[in-house]
């Protein structure tokens, strides 16, 4: 996969890209096989779901959102791809900052319409237990009947 994205031509996804390269896998790769090995077979990319969901299993009304650690802040303390720059603080954090709000309304969204969102974050899909964690919580949703709504609200209201 010597695939060329836009992600690569910002500087800034490049300089993060730069801290977890070599054989590392897109984080989102890593959820993926970690889902596929276990025999679970998923769409990509839902683009009717509220925030686009990176992994959905409909029957079972999941959404899987892989979240890259610096760009949807990664609120965990210990989380070290989700520092801020040290400089244009006054750019990166509301940018960041809008970022997360606009998750957090994807999130009540989807969840309103009837689907269980799980975010996986990117640090986190180097941890065997996360992905294996990951796998059970799938494989115990057994799948709904009946088709999913593609009817939303709005949160909040
Ligand atoms: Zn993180």
């Amino acid at each position: 996969m010597a695939r060329t994205t836009t992600e690569q031509v910002n500087p800034a996804r490049s300089a993060q890209m730069s801290k977890v390269r070599g054989r590392d896998t897109k984080p989102e790769m890593r959820a993926r096989r970690a889902l596929h090995a276990a025999g679970l077979r998923f769409r990509l990319q839902a683009r009717d779901l509220p925030g686009r969901p990176d992994i959905v299993f409909r029957s079972r009304r999941i959404a899987i959102f892989v979240h890259g650690c610096f760009w949807h802040r990664h609120g965990d303390p210990n989380c070290k791809l989700a520092r801020l720059p040290k400089t244009r603080l006054d750019f990166w954090e509301p940018k960041l900052e809008g970022n997360r709000q606009r998750d957090e309304r994807n999130i009540a969204a989807i969840t309103a319409a009837g689907w269980r969102p799980i975010v996986v974050w990117e640090c986190q899909t180097r941890d065997e237990a996360v992905l294996n964690n990951l796998v059970a919580t799938v494989k115990n949703s057994p799948p709904a009947r009946g088709a999913p709504s593609t009817n939303f609200s709005p949160p909040g209201t």
